[in-house]
This record gives C-alpha cells, sequence and structure tokens, in this order.
C-alpha cells in the first residue's frame, strides 16, 4: 500500500502567517472558492425541475434547520469592477414585478419543502438588496415569514449585504426591526480617486455613521468587503483605506483579489488597464494589508476571510466546526441551502440546483407554473467523499484520517495515494503538515488553501481558466 506519511519528511514551516514571494509565484495560479463542490461549472441542464422538486419532497421530513438565500439583482449604479450577476436600472416597476415573480416562487417551493424546518440562516443578496424601498423589504421580509418557520432564536444568522449609498441610519434601525442581525458592508476601498475610477463613490463619514447606527441598533456582526489591485490603488492609498477600516474594527472583513477579465465581465472594460497595479504592486499590497490586520489582532480563518479572534468564525474554526456555504463562511449547522429568486443556487441533500440565469427566463417558468430551475447536478459518492475533504480543509484547515474513515469507511491515505507527490511537495513547501492522524493546512498554508483543496478537486484541468487567482 502507498503511504502518504513520510517518515523522513523535512521539518514543515510553522512561522505565522507570512507572504513568501517566491511560494506566491509558485502557488498563484487560478482555482474555485470552494464555497459548493463540485462547483457550478459541473451543473448541467441534465439536472431539470423534476429532479429538484423530488429532492425538494425528500428535504420536507427532515427535522434540521434551514437556510435561505434571495437574490435580489437591481442596482442603481454599475461598479466597474463587477463581476456579480444584476441587473443595473432605475426603471420604475421592476422591483414591483421581481416582488411578485418571488412570489410565486416561494409557493411552489413551501408546496413541496413544507413549512416546518426552522430557518436558522437568511441571506439577503444581490445585486443591491437595499435597492428595494422600505415598504418591499417590509413586504418580502413578511412573505418569507408567511411562508416558512422564520427562527426567534438569537443565535440565528440574518444577514443583508449592504451597499451604504442605499441606505440611511433610520434603514439600518427598519432592517433590524425586520430581524436582520448581521450586515456585510461593501466598502472596497475608502480613496475618492481609486472610487471614481471603478465608479462607486461612497464618503467614508457616511460609513462611520451607518456602523455607528449598526452598533447602536444592536447588530451582532458588521462585515466589510475590501478588494485590492483596483485601478489607482497602491500601497500608500491602501494603508490609509486599511486606516479607516481598522478604526471602525468590524467583526468581519473579506479581501478580495480584482480579477481583471473584461472579456467576461464587459462592466471592466470601462477601467483602463493601464491604471492597474502591476502584479508586484498588488503582492505588495496583499502583504501590507494581511501584516495591517493580523497586528490590528484580526485573525485569518482561510479564504480570503479575516475575523476579529472572538468572533464565532474562529471560534469554530477553532473547535473544528465551521462550515462553509454558497455565502462563505458560517458556524450554524443548516445542512439544506433554499435558493430564491434568479440564478440563486440550492443545496438540497445530495443535489445542487440553480435557478435561470435570465430573468426572462426565469419570469416565463414561474409564470408557467413551474419552478424555475436552469441546471445542477446530483453529486456522486465520489464526489460527497472529495467535498467533505475539501470542505474540512477549507473550514477547519485539517482533515483527520479517522473521521474521514468513520465516514466513508476506507482509508484517507488509500483513497488519495495519487496525490501524494503532490502533498509531499506542499509539505516541503511548509504549506501543509502530514501525519498519520490527518492533513493540517499550517500558517503560512493558510494564504495556499485554495491550492491544497485544488488537489483533492477531480474537475479541475477542464476547467481552470474559469477561475479568479487563488492568491
Ligand atoms: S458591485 Fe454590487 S452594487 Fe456594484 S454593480 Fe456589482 S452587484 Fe451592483
Amino acid at each position: 500500500m502507498t503511504t502518504l506519511i513520510q517518515t523522513t519528511a523535512v521539518k514543515p514551516r510553522t512561522a505565522p502567517l507570512a507572504l513568501d514571494a517566491g511560494l506566491i509565484a509558485k502557488y498563484s495560479t487560478q482555482g474555485p472558492r470552494y464555497t459548493s463542490y463540485p462547483t457550478a461549472l459541473q451543473f448541467t441542464d441534465q439536472f431539470t425541475a423534476d429532479d429538484y422538486q423530488r429532492h425538494l419532497l425528500r428535504a420536507r421530513s427532515i427535522a434540521a434547520p434551514l437556510s435561505l438565500y434571495v437574490h435580489l439583482p437591481f442596482c442603481r449604479w454599475l461598479c466597474y469592477y463587477c463581476g456579480c450577476n444584476k441587473i443595473v436600472t432605475k426603471k420604475p416597476g421592476v422591483a414591483r414585478e421581481y416582488l411578485d415573480h418571488l412570489a410565486i416562487e416561494i409557493e411552489l417551493l413551501t408546496t413541496e419543502i413544507g413549512a416546518t424546518r426552522p430557518v436558522t440562516q437568511l441571506h439577503f443578496g444581490g445585486g443591491t438588496p437595499t435597492y428595494l424601498d422600505d415598504a418591499e423589504l417590509t413586504e418580502l421580509v413578511h412573505l418569507l415569514a408567511s411562508h416558512f418557520n422564520l427562527d426567534a432564536n438569537q443565535e440565528r444568522e440574518y444577514s443583508i449585504e449592504i451597499d451604504p449609498r442605499t441606505v440611511s441610519p433610520d434603514r439600518l434601525a427598519l432592517l433590524r426591526g425586520l430581524g436582520f442581525n448581521r450586515l456585510s458592508f461593501g466598502i472596497q476601498d475608502t480613496d475618492p480617486h481609486v472610487q471614481q475610477a471603478i465608479n462607486r463613490v461612497q464618503h467614508t463619514e457616511e460609513i462611520i455613521a451607518l456602523v455607528g447606527a449598526a452598533r447602536a441598533y444592536r447588530f451582532n456582526s458588521i462585515s466589510f468587503d475590501l478588494i485590492y489591485g483596483l485601478p489607482r490603488q497602491n500601497c500608500t492609498t491602501l494603508n490609509h483605506t486599511l486606516d479607516d477600516v481598522i478604526a471602525l474594527l468590524p467583526d468581519r472583513i473579506a479581501l478580495y483579489h480584482y480579477a481583471h477579465l473584461p472579456a467576461r465581465f464587459a462592466a471592466q472594460k470601462a477601467i483602463e488597464r493601464h491604471n492597474l497595479p502591476s502584479a508586484s504592486e498588488k503582492l505588495a499590497m496583499l502583504s501590507l494589508a494581511t501584516t495591517r490586520l493580523i497586528e490590528a489582532g484580526y485573525v485569518y480563518i482561510g479564504m480570503d476571510h479575516f475575523v476579529r479572534p472572538e468572533d464565532e468564525l474562529a471560534q469554530c474554526q477553532k473547535k473544528g466546526h465551521l462550515q462553509r456555504n454558497f455565502q462563505g463562511y458560517s458556524n450554524t449547522l443548516a445542512p439544506d441551502v433554499l435558493g430564491i429568486g434568479v440564478s440563486a443556487i440550492s443545496a438540497i441533500g445530495d443535489s445542487y440546483a440553480q435557478n435561470s440565469r435570465d430573468i426572462s427566463d426565469y419570469y416565463k417558468k414561474l409564470d408557467a407554473g413551474q419552478l424555475p430551475i436552469d441546471r445542477g447536478v446530483i453529486k456522486s459518492t465520489e464526489d460527497q467523499i472529495r467535498a467533505y475533504v475539501i470542505m474540512q480543509l477549507a473550514c477547519n484547515l485539517r482533515v483527520s484520517a479517522q473521521a474521514f474513515t468513520d465516514k466513508f469507511s476506507i482509508s484517507l491515505w488509500e483513497k488519495f495515494a495519487d496525490v501524494q507527490p503532490k502533498l509531499e511537495e506542499m509539505q516541503q513547501d511548509g504549506i501543509v503538515i502530514i501525519e498519520h492522524d490527518g492533513i493540517t493546512i499550517t500558517e503560512t498554508g493558510r494564504m495556499m488553501l485554495r491550492n491544497v483543496c485544488m488537489v483533492f478537486d477531480q474537475y479541475l484541468n477542464a476547467h481552470t481558466q474559469s477561475y479568479s487567482k487563488t492568491i
């Protein structure tokens, strides 16, 4: 039997998180963020609305909690860096038409899955969820509350993405009243010149006022999204952004790399390439941001995310309970995710199902009384085995050989004997530690987490070019 455990292994480097330019150059490639496995590139139209209906019916009798994701696709303005599924419009009545179709979809869904499972997670994403006005947001929450068992427990995670240009402190009070307890602010960068270059001008004073209001209204968690690699950004501007961000002490920070792919995302054509920072400037910015956030007390949990050490995500990761779904990291165990709205993805049982990505098609199917499914996949046993390893590594930075054997009745080492040389090379590079009882990601390896997960991804080679950079 081939074994992955090297008795003569080179002593791995376990230094605190540090950016080694040589390692970054070696491991900088394109790869998934693993919010699902298999990823959406494996979804096909062979998975139909009938398949989805069967999975919903099967999920009806399960007592475990449920997670809801509602996609609200409209935006008032176009951010030039955007790669999201969104519709930029100021046309009156679009939200009304969309709400009417959400009502049809919710009715169809609850006919199958029922209304009893406690909804412990709810996320409004977009687009811009706060494109909806106060009455429309209230109507939508009422619609959900009248069809699902929304959880009253304070442990619930009810979150909404906030475009600071579309909310006031008073709107935050309304959102708190509607039951949201987590806010995710799209900050990106606070430098006015960078903001002009990406067509997203939002004043820092307004963000300060909103964060103050969010704390006053007792939102449990405040997250900021930041992006590095944007036009007109450099270490000096980013340093100022980090000053602004650290002063506000958000509980969580997602620091994303800007992927310039104008051939795929037309909006990005407005960003002039000569304004973009070079690869070495981007590495310097990543190093700067990582150093400053860690010095400010944040823990890097992996996959672009920094959190306060007392945050539940850091605590869950320590205990090995962290999980990941399409909305990112999460601490609450809700095994099934019901996606609602155009392009939304559901994870029900062993299936992933995605709604139509085209709004006309989404409306057409609902008007015909059909679940608006476009594509999906049913996970094979092989997928489930690989998904387990990838999610353990991505969330808890470790996969236990014993837990793997207990779950799948096979040895981790035998099952993945073919990737032994790759893992050994990663051990030599100080990214992982391979021991008899499992594989552990080192502090250095947290930056290359996606690369380690990719070792266990059997679909990767055909699709590498479709993903963003791993580092
Ligand atoms: S970044 Fe967000 S707000 Fe900007 S266009 Fe994209 S989805 Fe809309």
